[in-house]
């Protein structure tokens, strides 16, 4: 007889950009964290670092002692990491290269493991990739159609990102309905700030919505999604914009930000409450994407069991639950407008008893995640 021993121990988990450091320390055993913050307005991680840490031993209930890993969250693993990986000088020097392809995100990554290392050079630390859950596309989802050797030569292909959220809450859903993860086919809804979608069959993601950069795909907060690439030309010629400048556009100042005036949920319903017209148009857009990848994915997987909703808007807002999937009773997914109402804070089934595909909202952890996989990956 095998005894599973639980795995235990203090985690720091970081997700370091640019310029701030996001922390939590997860006790695994317990459900709030130990500590949450914030450090902003980071000019140098080493210095950022030093500040989370003489923040945590501040606090007088906190052992630094016990600490048996850092998790690094990193938003761009390429096609090299498939895995929670233990950082090595060469794993480092990885992450490092792949800021050509998230140029955003990797090089606060970089410097914060970097910083991390040095302030806790006996300990583990742990590489959890927001892309590695959807290295198990097949080619036809991740490959673009772009002439193959501009391709190759630039690596580029769908990555897909939210990966620890999609495979933590493909699974949680599975749990909820009393299935095995192995035999059911899902699509996940991530909707916070940045959104998007994943098909999920049999616990591996097969197709998802974000691609090179998590650009692509749904409506977001300041994110276009899916637009035509000939508006990058087109800006580039006819408005005289730089690269830069339309970058920024696109993932600065678009999505609802750009359609209503407002990035949260919150604000644009309370704007189309008051009958501004932009807010409206802006939600029936935001709808109407959703759906649109929920037919795709649905037709791309044949057959589906489960719909989830997860994030901050997927979680608290139910007339995006609602909206998004109206109509849709033909197809077997039938929303329960009670089950639906207010916010989620625990699993939810939020779908008719004769809804043939069950819909349901789980709320996602990612930082919680994180501690998870790298404790498994010391183990
Ligand atoms: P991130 O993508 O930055 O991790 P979250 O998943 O926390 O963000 O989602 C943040 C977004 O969730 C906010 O911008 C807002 O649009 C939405 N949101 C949060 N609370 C509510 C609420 N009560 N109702 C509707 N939307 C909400």
């Amino acid at each position: 007889m095998t005894v599973t021993v639980p795995n235990h121990g203090l985690v720091l988990v970081l997700n370091c950009g640019s310029s701030s450091i996001k922390y939590q320390l997860i006790d695994t055993r317990v459900d709030e964290p130990l500590a949450v913050g914030l450090i902003e307005r980071v000019t140098d991680h080493a210095t950022g670092v030093a500040e989370v840490i003489a923040t945590l031993e501040g606090n007088p209930q906190i052992s630094l002692t016990e600490l048996a890993v850092v998790g690094h969250r990193v938003v761009q693993g390429g096609d090299e990491f498939t895995a929670p990986t233990i950082i090595d000088n060469d794993v480092e020097r990885s992450i490092v290269k792949l800021a050509a392809l998230a140029p955003l995100h990797n090089p606060g990554h970089a410097a914060g493991i970097r910083a991390a290392r040095e302030a806790f050079p006996t300990i583990p630390h742990v590489a959890i990739f927001d892309t590695a859950f959807h290295q198990t596309m097949p080619p036809e989802a991740y490959t673009y159609a772009l002439d193959r050797r501009v391709a190759d030569e630039h690596a580029i292909r769908r990555y897909g990102f939210h990966g620890t959220s999609h495979g933590f809450v493909s699974r949680a859903t599975a749990d909820a309905m009393g299935a095995d993860v192995r035999q059911i086919n899902q699509i996940v809804l991530h909707l916070g700030n940045g959104a998007s979608a994943c098909a999920v069959a049999g616990g591996r993601s097969v197709d998802t919505s974000m691609g090179l950069t998590p650009l692509e795909g749904l409506v977001m907060g300041t994110r276009t999604g899916d637009i035509d690439p000939a508006v990058v030309a087109h800006l580039g010629r006819a408005a005289g914009m730089t690269i830069d400048e339309i970058d920024d556009l696109l993932n600065k100042h678009s999505g609802m930000l750009g359609l209503t005036g407002y990035n949260d949920m919150r604000d644009v319903h309370a704007a189309a409450e008051a009958g501004d017209h932009a807010a409206k148009l802006g939600l029936q857009i935001y709808y109407r994407r959703i759906r649109g990848y929920v037919g795709r994915y649905y037709a791309i997987l044949g057959h589906l069991d489960s719909i989830t909703f997860t994030a901050g808007v997927g979680e608290n807002d139910d007339l995006v639950r609602l909206n998004s999937l109206a109509g849709l009773e033909e197809l077997g997914i039938v929303i329960d407008a009670e089950r639906n109402a207010g916010r989620k804070k625990a699993p939810t089934l939020i779908s008719s008893d004769d809804s043939r595909v069950q819909v349901w909202v789980i709320p996602t952890n990612e930082e919680r995640e994180i501690a998870v996989q790298s404790l498994a990956a010391i183990a």
